[in-house]
Parts: C-alpha cells; sequence; structure tokens
C-alpha cells in the first residue's frame, strides 16, 4: 500500500486541503476508484475504507485500488451533511471547478485527478436499511479483481 496526499489548491476561502490518498498495486488489471465521506454527517463510508485498507491486501489479485476514505474534511469536521465554509452539497456539484469554492475544488481534484483512468468509481455513501455497505463494496471488489 502507498500513501500519499491529493491536494486540493488554496483559495480566498479556504488554505490548501490535503485529502489522504491510499493505493493499492496488484499489476495489470482494472482500476478502481473508492470514495467515502462525502458528507460529514455520514460515517458508514469512511468506516467502510477503513476496514478496506485491512481487507484488501490478502484479498487483492489484480489491478489498482484507490481509496480516498475522506472526501470532505471541512463537512465531517463540522458533522454536516453539507460543506460548513461554502455551504454547497459535494454531492452535486461534480465535476466541480477549478476556479470554484471549496466543494467545487474539491469535485474538480478529484474528477481530474483521480476519475480519469479509472475503470470504475465505487462511492461509499449512506447504508440503505437493511443494506450491508461492507459487504456491497466486497462483493463489487470481488467481481472486479479477484479471479
Ligand atoms: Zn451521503
Amino acid at each position: 500500500m502507498s500513501k500519499g496526499h491529493l491536494v486540493v489548491p488554496k483559495a480566498a476561502d479556504s488554505e490548501a486541503l490535503p485529502l489522504p490518498v491510499l493505493s493499492f498495486n496488484k499489476g495489470e488489471g482494472p482500476r478502481l476508484l473508492i470514495t467515502a465521506g462525502c458528507h460529514g454527517n455520514e460515517l458508514e463510508g469512511p468506516i467502510v475504507a477503513r476496514r478496506l485498507l485491512d481487507w484488501l491486501p490478502r484479498a487483492q489479485e489484480c489491478g489498482r485500488v484507490i481509496i480516498v476514505p475522506v472526501l470532505n474534511p471541512p463537512a465531517l469536521k463540522a458533522w454536516s451533511r453539507n460543506s460548513p465554509v461554502d455551504g454547497l452539497n459535494l454531492n452535486r456539484v461534480f465535476p466541480g471547478r477549478a476556479d470554484g469554492s471549496i466543494s467545487e475544488r474539491i469535485a474538480d481534484a478529484v474528477s481530474r485527478v483521480l476519475c480519469q483512468g479509472s475503470t470504475q468509481c465505487l462511492i461509499c455513501t449512506a447504508l440503505d436499511r437493511g443494506g450491508n455497505l461492507l459487504q456491497q463494496a466486497r462483493r463489487i471488489l470481488s467481481r472486479m479483481l479477484i479471479s
């Protein structure tokens, strides 16, 4: 596993915002982007992302998995659905704008840098009633990355 950051550039409304990015490489194959923590009041996604970090090293057989456990740190810190900085719902501003507000810049950086070149994107959102996000995520990952 390698760790890095996707840095969302600073602007008038915010300092530069580094988003932790974790990458699992197992050679040739599909490239899967997994994001969580789009809404700051939904912790299921980040928890599932954390569990996938433990599970992937022994389960992944090919390809590349990129995980962004928390897409929206300002909203998570504020425990709010929308960003406390610009009031926007990050999930509604994709693909974003490079010269926009913080939520639009997060969307722009993720769209340009991470979504480009990914075979598929898996977005961990809130649980549906009766759903099991971890099982769903493992099922999708298994189809893609495990023969
Ligand atoms: Zn959500």
